[in-house]
């Protein structure tokens, strides 16, 4: 049976060039400093986000997680969106593990957080209050449509972040999907940025890893954090060698997953019992509401799983489609058929 996974982009596999590059990677002890391809890969990074220097993590969650154990030290604050993955789907690692206080602020429907009301959440010098170190915004944001955040919205919260002395970290795990649909460079995209990172694991098809860019005092403290969690990975640049073949061969076609994500929007639109949001298809997530309401999205999951269409319940009323490397045209119109289909008979 032909299948369509449409679960994620994480699910994306090494590409041939990369499965070359990685068996003839040059290789050495990271933690040493030793290692000549993880060493290539954070400098590519480092020069394509326009910051010092870089750092190769292990997944996006140990990126953020690091990040956030620099900025902010234990009974800090950070303001972030409560619907962002930093505070929704990490575990709560940065108060658990940094004891770092979370101010979470609502997302509009677009990712963003209301420029008035990050500044109000700024805390003033005050015995009570915790400090504000730290505001984190996503990009794309995930739960959010996927939405490119603009780099005029980047640079307005940067700039007043910076004039009340608050950092900002740039969750851009799919900062790339950002960049390409907004027709930008990613530079453009974390300038007012004080540490940004991005995952190579997810559209960009590299088995493993994330970057986190940043001033070299950043990184260097950064490499510190990375350690003591247990992310100091030895002959890495097997794996840093994917990570340089994403950032060379992989970027550009982000486009066409955009494409294929609208075009499934679209072959879904007016299906029985359904609802998507096709203006607001910007990227490469398309999510899915169930307006029937004898169906949960795990329900609906499981039977059009039978079918060979793998969709990820993201709520009892909500399902998500990511389209990726492995994805054509004719996939999604195939699994919009199949949806369609599906809904009939419930
Ligand atoms: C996937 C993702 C992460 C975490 O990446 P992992 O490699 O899965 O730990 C962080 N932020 C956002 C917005 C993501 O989509």
């Amino acid at each position: 049976m032909k299948v369509v996974d449409l679960r994620s982009d994480t699910i994306t596999r090494p590409t041939p060039s990369m499965r070359r590059a990685m068996a003839d990677a040059e290789v050495g002890d990271d933690v040493f400093g030793e290692d000549p391809t993880v060493n290539r890969l954070e400098e590519m990074a480092a020069e394509r986000l326009n910051k010092g220097a870089a750092l190769f993590v292990a997944s996006g969650t140990m990126a953020n997680l690091v990040s956030l154990l620099v900025h902010c030290g234990r009974g800090d604050e950070v303001i972030l969106g409560d619907r962002s993955h930093t505070f929704f789907y990490e575990q709560g690692g940065s108060a658990g593990l940094g004891g770092i206080h979370p101010r979470t602020l609502p997302n509009k429907p677009d990712g963003t957080l209301g420029l008035n009301a990050i500044e109000e959440a700024i805390r003033p010098d005050n015995i009570h209050f915790p400090r504000t170190r730290l505001i984190v915004l996503e990009n794309t944001h995930n739960r959010c449509s996927g939405n490119p955040l603009t780099p005029q919205y980047m640079k307005d919260v940067g700039e007043m972040a910076h004039r009340n002395g608050v950092k900002v970290h740039v969750d851009g795990a799919r900062i790339f999907n950002a960049a390409v649909s907004l027709g930008i460079d990613a530079s453009e995209l974390a300038s007012e940025a004080d540490s940004v990172s991005f995952c190579l694991s997810k559209g960009l098809a590299a088995p493993v890893g994330s970057v986190v860019c940043g001033s070299h005092d950043f990184i260097d403290e950064a490499r510190r954090a990375r350690k003591v969690l247990g992310g100091g990975m030895r002959q890495a640049g097997v794996l840093a060698a994917a990570g340089i073949v994403a950032l060379t061969e992989m970027v550009e076609r982000l486009a066409e997953d955009h494409d294929n994500a609208r075009r499934l929007a679209k072959d879904l639109t007016g299906a029985e019992g359904l609802s998507v949001d096709t203006e607001n298809v910007k990227t490469n997530i398309v999510y899915i509401n169930i307006d029937n309401n004898d169906i949960s999205s795990n329900d609906l999951a499981e039977r059009l799983s039978r079918e060979g269409v793998l969709l990820l319940p993201t709520g009892p009323k909500q399902m998500r489609a990511v389209t990726n490397y492995h994805i054509t045209a004719n996939d999604v119109e195939h699994a919009a058929v199949v949806i369609r289909n599906e809904m009939n008979n419930c």
